[in-house]
């Protein structure tokens, strides 16, 4: 199984996948709706999820 999570972007409010690589990571998470560039500790919220 593969593990994902959902990023809520802190300002646009959209919802995208990430790769679970990135939940614990340092780099900078890309809001696909505006761009926005924001840490994982900065989400408005967090869905954890497994896929498979
Ligand atoms: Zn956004």
């Amino acid at each position: 199984m593969n593990r994902i999570f959902w990023a809520t972007c802190p300002k646009c409010g959209g919802n995208f996948v990430v790769a679970w690589e990135l939940r614990h990571s340092k780099s900078r998470l890309v809001c696909p709706h505006c761009q926005w560039r924001f840490r994982v500790e900065e989400a408005r919220a967090l869905d954890e999820r497994w896929l498979g």
